[in-house]
């Protein structure tokens, strides 16, 4: 009962679906005002790329569901590794379409100075999105630094430009291979569906990221990748970092008033991971506002030494 299949859906029912979350936020913390403008200018570039690549073709990719089964097997996420062409000319007009929304915003000329970067062919935008899609922060950190740019804002822009493609991916290799959310429907069989039903590490099973957030529906906690929005249930209860599951791994809720809203913290590693009871698992791309809606949620993490871990590394095929 690995991996989940989240139905994608169009941009008439994402936004306002999207609206009414962002009120809600907006209804209870008033001052996060000026976040829920710059989403919500970013998430309508997102949902366009994404409409744009779902209508576009996918790259052939020579994936066979047996190769991948093996791959996962040996824990080793689907996607990594693999040397798969993007449609760069696509993606880098959306980049630069971001850079210049965060530039407006609060970001202003440390976004500018990436945008100008690319503009002028300073920072190769071909390499920087692949480096985002093989998840590669050392390249991108020193790539930015020694331009003079924010390495996490660089990070955050390849990442939100990359990510539709990123999804559409995981959706093609792993099609087939999916626990139906409809039980009319067959379940997927074969080799890549037993491996994807075995995959029980914390990290995604199609680009190796690790979850934004695990949501809660119906008992079931399914995590979350916070690149490709990858849905996929663990069969024990441990930490998604290390797998500890003892006393070291502890589940509260901060606010004493809202048991839906936790995070699972450990002393082990001392990772944290935000945990929601929703009734549905949030579409492409709207994991984004699940993870601004529990912002309060990271600060108590933080609050009290945790943090989120590092990527990590896996080796290439060929290895
Ligand atoms: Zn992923
Ligand atoms: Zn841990």
């Amino acid at each position: 009962m690995a991996y989940i299949f989240v139905p994608s859906a169009p941009r008439d029912v994402l936004l306002p679906a999207a609206d009414e979350r962002w009120s809600a936020v907006l209804a209870a913390r008033p001052e996060l005002r000026p976040a829920v403008e710059l989403q919500r200018r970013l998430l309508e570039l997102v949902i366009g790329l994404h409409e744009t690549i779902e209508g576009g073709r996918l790259p052939r990719l020579s994936l066979p569901p047996r190769y991948l089964a093996a791959k996962l097997a040996r824990g080793v996420p689907a996607l990594a590794g693999e040397p798969i062409p993007l449609p760069v000319a696509v993606l880098t007009r959306t980049l630069l379409l971001l850079c210049g929304e965060l530039a407006a915003s609060g970001a202003g000329e440390v976004a500018d100075h990436i945008r100008s970067a690319i503009d002028e062919r300073r920072l190769d935008a071909g390499s920087l999105l692949l480096a985002s899609l093989s998840r590669d922060q050392g390249a991108i950190r020193t790539g930015a630094v020694h331009r003079g740019l924010a390495p996490d804002l660089v990070w955050l822009v390849a990442e939100l430009a990359v990510g539709p493609f990123a999804h559409a991916l995981q959706r093609r290799i792993f099609a087939g291979a999916s626990r139906p959310s409809d039980p009319a429907s067959s379940p997927g069989d074969g080799p890549l569906a037993d491996a994807l039903h075995q995959w029980d590490h914390g990290y995604c099973p199609a680009c190796g990221s690790w979850p934004a957030l695990a949501e809660v529906v119906d008992g079931h906690r399914t995590l979350r990748c916070s690149f490709c929005a990858t849905a996929w249930e663990l069969t024990t209860y441990a930490c998604v970092y290390c797998g500890e599951d003892g006393e070291p791994f502890v589940t509260a809720a901060p606010n004493e008033e809202r048991k839906d809203r936790r995070v699972e913290v450990c002393s082990g590693c001392g990772g944290y991971m935000k945990t929601v009871d929703t009734v549905a698992l949030s579409p492409f791309p709207l994991l984004a506002i699940a993870d601004l809606e529990t912002m309060d949620l990271d600060m108590a993490a933080m609050e009290h030494g945790y943090a989120k871990p590092a990527m990590r590394e896996f080796k290439s095929r060929s290895s």
